[in-house]
């Protein structure tokens, strides 16, 4: 049992009682063995006994109770009708006056509680009883005024304070224990009180015995000093209230998080008021729901269950705190099931109720709250309002650096924190699955709609995305125009497909402003399994990904080591890139193509190739890219051109007559020198221009398409054929390929390795096929593995095919030796009839 505990309260009442019983007894065999006691000692009308009773209730109803933490001390002038009533009344009258006054007090101040009543009536009668002893034992039957009067007077006024001390704390610690700390505290506390008042009650009496008919008279010095005792009472009242909440201030002020604050202020609402159940209750700003944050004691029943709460509302949504009496609940048909009157604070941010503070079932000699309280609980939710303020926005600002603003989805930060904690939440084997969506070309939609429309597909996307991912999933916008998905564990099939699906989902048509918009969206994927990749690698990984998607038009792409520009080794690798290029280090392989229609060997491919000193022979894919985003690919592009012309000139030389196809890369076209470049290496080489093709991909027409077109009719007018490469794969713009003065198209080798096999595949080839005839263009398919293929791509009509089934891409001195053993035929200058491209619009 704790040091505050005292006996259950059945028990307590039954003690109480019980010590009640035995004072009434007590009083009841003194008045027995001392009957002159209920005789006066001065012979009084009956009103007297009136006017006493009035004096007592008077005193106890401007009792006042000072208090500090958990303990109160009251303070009544109970002394003064006591001695009064030792001079003018019989013990029996007396007995009755002061219970009387005590019932009629009760009763107007709504303070009924039968067993405290009983104990007060039966302690009345007791100290009286003693007080008449005590008095007429010293003083004798004649009263005298002098020294002896008030000597006598005097000790019997103070033991019966001491009794009362004495039995109070008694009856106080069977509720709530500790009886000796408290009894000393009341003693101490009391011990001038009782002097001054002891005193003050002698003069009156003394007073009113020299001159009875002026004893009313006796009263007013005797009031002025109570009045100054309360005042000051009251003030250290509000000095110790001012400390409390001070401390309380002090405490909240320290916490930012609501649930501390709330309990740190019911500890202090416990304290303060004496409360052994209260409640503090917070009211959503949005929806009006209601939460407790914190409480004491017993649940109250019957609580609002949001601000609507008729029965309620006024209490609520006034402005200071109020004391509701159990009648009062009763009739608004409220039924908190507490004993007595409750203080209901509600707590404000300024302009609208944000909570509110419940305090009951008061503990202690009062059992009751009165006005005083209800100003400390306001002060109290005063406190409360501006720390739950606090609080909220330090949630506010919390949840800010989380969130996007624009979505209220996520942000990257928060993406981040998901990646660490499923990370950390991951089992063995298990992948954790990032998928990055960004839309292409936002910056341009941005520009030419503007920017709230550019918002509003945020919006939008953010929306569909919501509803698309599933309930496991983390969604975050982690840049200005890139949202994440975060699945863990998952695997990467599954990965892939919801990828696609969220793409599709984004590209459906949206209306913004009446018009409609259709953005075209790049996804990358990543996975990590329980690795110690990190968050952003992980991010940076899908975002390489799908920037690779983005400029490849492949919709999905999963993040590979060959995509990666930006991996530690890059550098290393872009720096003896260069080296290689000052050196003319690199190479360049040729594949050659066949005519479908004659078998006949009609041009190759030249393919760059870099064997590096350590790493061996790196692919293309892989520097190539590097080389384009650090400006190199110029010297690259010059490099092959370069070899390619050479190689022309040399198979030239050796009779046969092969176009070249050389692979430019987007930022060659928009260079304006291209023209003048490609025009001096057929000139050093002395290679006619229509010998060789430039191979250009569809991303340069997107890029910029004006200047692209540009260079590209200029390089029509020298009289180099152009060929659009890896058709199908980009964002196949059909005006493009109408206005771009190109000869050829090569279907994609991802179509063509599958023709056999992918019955879409085969639609697409021969649409192909059909719409480059359609357009009077050559096509060409690249990646025949097989005759099979082969074979099918004839019979498709296809002009031209490249393949590994052909031949592989070799070095040129190898090439030469395939044109002579590999048994086609080859094209070849001078020897009139063997090839004749007659059908190219080259020839037109
Ligand atoms: P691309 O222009 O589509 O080149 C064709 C690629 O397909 C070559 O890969 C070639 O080796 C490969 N290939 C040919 N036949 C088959 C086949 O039957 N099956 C399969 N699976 N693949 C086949 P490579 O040489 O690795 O080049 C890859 C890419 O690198 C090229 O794709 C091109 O985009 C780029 N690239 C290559 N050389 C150059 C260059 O000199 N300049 C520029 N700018 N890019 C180049
Ligand atoms: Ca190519
Ligand atoms: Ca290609």
């Amino acid at each position: 049992m704790s040091e505050r505990a005292g006996l259950q309260p059945t028990r307590a009442i039954a003690v109480v009682v019980a010590i009640a019983g035995g004072l009434v007894a007590a009083s009841l065999l003194g008045l027995a063995r001392v009957p002159e006691l209920s005789t006066a000692l001065i012979p009084t009308p009956a009103w007297v006994v009136v006017a006493i009773a009035a004096l007592f209730a008077l005193v106890e109803r401007f009792a006042f109770v000072v208090q500090f933490r958990r303990e109160a001390i009251g303070y009544t002038m109970s002394e003064l009708p006591i001695a009064l009533s030792m001079l003018y009344l019989g013990v029996r009258e007396a007995m009755l006056a002061t219970v009387v006054a005590t019932i009629v007090v009760a009763v107007a101040t709504w303070r009924v509680v039968w067993f405290k009543l009983l104990f007060n009536s039966a302690l009345l009668m007791f100290e009286m009883t003693v007080a008449f002893l005590i008095f007429r034992g010293l003083m004798g039957d004649e009263v005298e005024f002098g020294s002896r009067f008030i000597v006598s007077l005097t000790v019997a006024l103070m033991s019966v304070t001491l009794i009362e001390t004495l039995f109070v704390s008694v009856a106080v610690s069977c509720f709530e224990g500790n009886f000796g700390a408290r009894f000393q505290q009341e003693v101490l506390t009391n011990g001038p009180m009782v002097v001054v008042s002891s005193i003050g009650a002698t003069i009156l009496a003394s007073f009113s015995e020299q001159w009875p008919q002026f004893t009313a008279l006796g009263l007013v010095p005797v009031a002025a000093i109570w009045m100054v005792l309360r005042s000051n009472g009251t003030n250290s009242q509000r000095l110790k209230d001012f400390e409390a909440l001070h401390r309380l201030s002090n405490t909240v002020s320290r916490s930012l998080h609501r649930e501390e604050i709330a309990g740190a202020v019911i500890g202090e609402v416990q304290d303060i008021l004496r409360s052994d159940r209260a409640a503090i209750v917070q009211i959503d700003r949005r929806d009006g729901s209601l939460r407790a944050l914190a409480a004491v004691g017993d649940e109250f029943r019957d609580l609002p269950t949001s601000i609507e709460d008729a029965r309620w509302r006024p209490f609520l949504e006034g402005s200071t705190a109020v004391l509701l009496e159990p009648m009062v609940l009763a009739s608004l048909g409220i039924s908190l099931g507490v004993k007595d009157n409750v203080i209901l604070a509600p707590v404000h941010d300024g302009e609208q109720t944000i909570g509110f503070l419940l305090v009951a079932e008061r503990s202690g000699p009062q059992s009751s709250y009165d006005d005083s309280d209800v100003l400390r609980a306001a002060a109290i939710a005063n406190r409360l309002s501006s720390a739950l303020r606090n609080a909220e926005l330090h949630e506010q600002i919390e949840e800010e650096a989380w969130r996007d603003r624009l979505t209220g989805l996520p942000n990257r930060n928060a993406f981040e924190r998901a990646v660490v904690e499923s990370q950390a939440a991951c089992s063995l084997g298990d992948v954790l699955g990032v998928v990055v969506l960004g839309i292409d070309r936002f910056r341009e939609v941005n520009e030419t709609l503007g920017h709230q429309v550019g918002d509003a597909i945020l919006i939008e996307m953010g929306r569909r995305l919501a509803d698309e991912v599933g309930e496991g999933a983390v969604l975050a916008r982690v840049t200005g125009d890139e949202f994440g998905v975060l699945i863990a564990p998952c695997e990467l099939d599954a990965l892939i497909a919801s990828a696609r699906r969220l793409v599709e989902v984004m590209k459906r048509p949206l209306v913004v402003d009446g018009i409609e918009i259709i953005v075209d969206v790049g996804a990358g994927v990543a996975t990590c399994a329980l690795c110690g990749l990190s968050a952003p690698d992980l991010l940076r990984q899908a975002d390489v990904a799908m920037n690779w998607a983005k400029d490849h038009h492949t919709a999905v792409e999963v993040y590979r080591g060959e995509i990666d520009l930006n991996t530690p080794g890059r550098l290393a690798l872009l720096s003896d890139l260069r080296g290689a290029l000052e050196r003319r280090h690199l190479d360049v392989w040729f594949q050659p193509k066949i005519d479908l229609v004659s078998n006949v060997v009609v041009g190759a491919e030249a393919l760059v190739r870099w064997e590096h000193p350590t790493l061996g022979m790196v692919p293309p894919n892989q520097f190539v890219p590097l080389a384009e985003t650090t400006g190199l690919v110029t010297e690259l592009t010059d490099v092959v051109l370069g070899k390619s012309m050479a190689a022309v000139r040399l198979l030239n030389d050796v009779g046969f007559r092969l176009d070249v196809s050389v692979n430019l890369s987007t930022i060659d076209l928009l260079h304006e020198d291209l023209v003048e470049r490609v025009q001096r290496y057929l000139a050093a080489h002395e290679v006619p221009s229509d010998q060789l093709t430039l191979e250009i991909t569809e991303t340069a027409l997107l890029e910029d398409g004006q200047r692209a077109l540009s260079t590209a009719e200029d390089l029509r007018a020298l009289g180099v054929h152009l060929s659009i490469d890896d058709f199908g794969t980009g964002f196949s713009s059909l005006s493009y390929l109408r206005t771009l003065p190109a000869s050829e198209i090569k279907v994609d080798r991802s179509f063509v390795l599958n023709l056999m096999r992918d019955e879409r595949d085969e639609v697409i080839v021969r649409s192909t096929i059909d719409l480059g005839h359609n357009l009077g263009l050559k096509v060409t398919a690249e990646g025949v593995e097989d005759s099979a293929t082969l074979e099918r791509l004839s019979h498709l009509g296809c002009d031209l095919a490249q393949g590994f089934h052909i031949a592989k891409p070799m070095p040129l001195t190898h090439f030469v030796a395939w044109l002579t053993t590999s048994g086609h035929q080859v094209a070849r200058s001078g020897i009139q009839g063997a090839w004749k491209p007659s059908t190219s619009p080259l020839d037109a």
